[in-house]
């Protein structure tokens, strides 16, 4: 379970988490994943490729998401 560091797209905080396959829809790449950043508590999306690496991030939620991942 590959973990990542990132920032939050609203607060800029660093946040760290563990993403997996089943966290995401893997019919279609970048695949949206929704992070709750434990700054802020807001909630953004995070868009990964094949390998979990976040492509990009939007600040707010998203369609497409299956999952929403708590950031530490
Ligand atoms: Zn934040």
């Amino acid at each position: 379970m590959p973990l990542r560091f990132n920032f939050c797209p609203i607060c800029n905080e660093k946040i760290t988490f563990r993403i997996e396959m089943d966290d995401i829809d893997s019919r279609q790449y970048p695949a949206p994943v929704y992070i709750v950043c434990k700054s802020c508590k807001k909630l953004s999306t995070f868009y990964v490729d094949s390998l979990l690496r976040v492509s990009y991030k939007e600040r707010d939620k998203k369609p497409g998401g299956i999952k929403t991942i708590e950031t530490s």
